[in-house]
This record gives C-alpha cells, sequence and structure tokens, in this order.
C-alpha cells in the first residue's frame, strides 16, 4: 500500500497554523464523526480518546479550531451551541423545536450569502444565516398520537 495523499488530522491543524495536540486532533475527530455535538457530548468524545480532559480546555480547544475554520459552530436560538466539521459550504440547518434535534440542508441558492436582501443598507453582505424550525419526525409522530 502506498501513502494515502489524504492528510492526516495532525497534518491538517498543522496546515491551519495551529499546534498539534493529541486533545485537538481527538476533538476534531469526534467532531467530525459526530453530528452536530454540543460540548459535554464533545468533551466525553474526547476523553474515550485521550482520557482526562476538563472541559475548559475543550472549550479553548474548540475556540481554537472554529476560528481556524476547522470546526464550524451552530447556535440555534435557545439552544446549546453545536458544533460539526463540516465546513466552507454555506449549508444550513433544520432544528427541531421540541427536542432540538439538528439536521444540514443543503445551501438554499447555492452560494453566499444565500439570500440577497432587498435593501442592503449598504453593507457589503457575505453571508446570511438561514435556521429552519420544525419538528423532527420523532416529535411529530409522537404528538398526533
Ligand atoms: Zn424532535
Ligand atoms: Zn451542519
Amino acid at each position: 500500500m502506498t501513502a494515502s495523499p489524504t492528510p492526516t488530522t495532525a497534518e491538517e491543524l498543522r496546515g491551519a497554523g495551529l499546534r498539534v495536540t493529541a486533545a485537538r486532533v481527538a476533538l476534531l475527530e469526534t467532531v467530525r464523526d459526530g453530528d452536530h455535538l454540543g460540548v459535554e457530548a464533545i468533551a466525553s468524545g474526547v476523553r474515550d480518546r485521550v482520557g482526562h480532559i476538563s472541559l475548559q480546555a475543550v472549550y479553548e480547544a474548540l475556540h481554537a479550531l472554529t476560528a481556524a475554520g476547522l470546526v464550524r459552530r451552530i447556535e440555534p436560538a435557545g439552544h446549546p451551541a453545536r458544533y460539526e466539521g463540516r465546513v466552507g459550504d454555506n449549508h444550513h440547518h433544520i432544528v427541531c423545536r421540541s427536542c432540538g434535534a439538528v439536521a444540514d440542508v443543503d445551501c438554499a441558492v447555492g452560494d453566499a450569502p444565500c439570500l440577497t436582501a432587498a435593501d442592503d443598507h449598504g453593507f457589503a453582505i457575505d453571508e446570511a444565516e438561514v435556521v429552519y424550525w420544525g419538528l423532527c419526525p420523532e416529535c411529530s409522530t409522537g404528538r398526533s398520537s
């Protein structure tokens, strides 16, 4: 077998200008393996991989990875922040009003900003944040039965 051209997680961190630590590698892998995880789920995933790490250290690593663009933070109104590894494609989210489940929705238009404001007030708009709200299948079934 020849070496895969896909960069390792550690190489990606280095490429983003970040110091490589076991905790950061574990965190990035946890976020990518997960599906819009909250901080506590991420912390337990990181602990499964590298042993004990404080919540504070998890927050610091998340902050660094988010700032470097390797992780995307989403914060639906009224719900705790979630993190995901799908970055840079301008996708949106659908959020369940009842249980807070989050799913990906491809961009409605294709490129950012997804929606064009009727009046931009002279701002150079580069992003439109779209969140679709509703009930997930589990919650809507629970409600009607
Ligand atoms: Zn739900
Ligand atoms: Zn997403």
